[in-house]
């Protein structure tokens, strides 16, 4: 069975400049980060076996039934075992990548905003970049190729003069409280 256990502040404060450099829409968003575990077993080895299609992290918003436990908008959960095998910029991009999931609806109510853009290869390769979605997605890494022959990926100072939104790590009695009910 998972465990969860609390985000380490690298996590949280990852989160909060990601925040102030790029999400401006989640500066009044309250963002509770946990992590999840496949723990270990009698000998001291992990448990955690990787699956094709494995997921990395996932983000929802909390659902009522957890308003009484705690006061936050949404919930991001990264796989442990996984973020310890990333290096710094494939971090940031998958607390990226799970932000760019919470929004907030026409009536500033959370909701979960999908994938932009979904695709095989395969496909790719036989058709090109056959819908708009695609397009997009081709410029976006032609942009980011040529950008990136150009600069360094230097972007990590805090570059606002707002406090980024509320981020924090569920704390143990909320994960306990969690753990006792059924997974998010
Ligand atoms: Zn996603």
């Amino acid at each position: 069975m998972s465990e969860w256990n609390e985000a380490p502040k690298t996590v949280i404060e990852m989160a909060k400049r990601i925040i102030a450099n790029d999400h401006p829409e989640l500066m009044t968003a309250s963002i509770a980060f946990v992590m999840k575990s496949e723990g270990e077993d009698d000998q001291g080895r992990s448990r955690f076996k990787i699956k094709p299609h494995q997921t990395w992290a996932k983000a929802a918003k909390i659902p009522a039934k957890y308003d009484a436990l705690m006061d936050f908008q949404f919930l991001i959960w990264i796989q442990e075992e996984i973020w310890d095998r990333l290096d710094y910029h494939q971090q940031e991009a998958l607390i990226d990548h799970e932000m760019c999931h919470c929004g907030f609806n026409d009536n500033d109510a959370p909701s979960m905003i999908p994938h932009d853009f979904e695709e095989f290869s395969c496909v790719i390769e036989r058709h090109g970049l056959w819908r708009k979605s695609l397009l997009e997605m081709g410029k976006a890494a032609q942009q980011y190729i040529q950008d990136d022959l150009k600069f360094d990926q230097t972007k990590n100072e805090i570059s606002t003069s707002a406090a980024p939104g509320r981020v924090a790590s569920l704390t143990g009695g909320q994960l306990k409280a969690m753990t006792n009910q059924t997974a998010l």
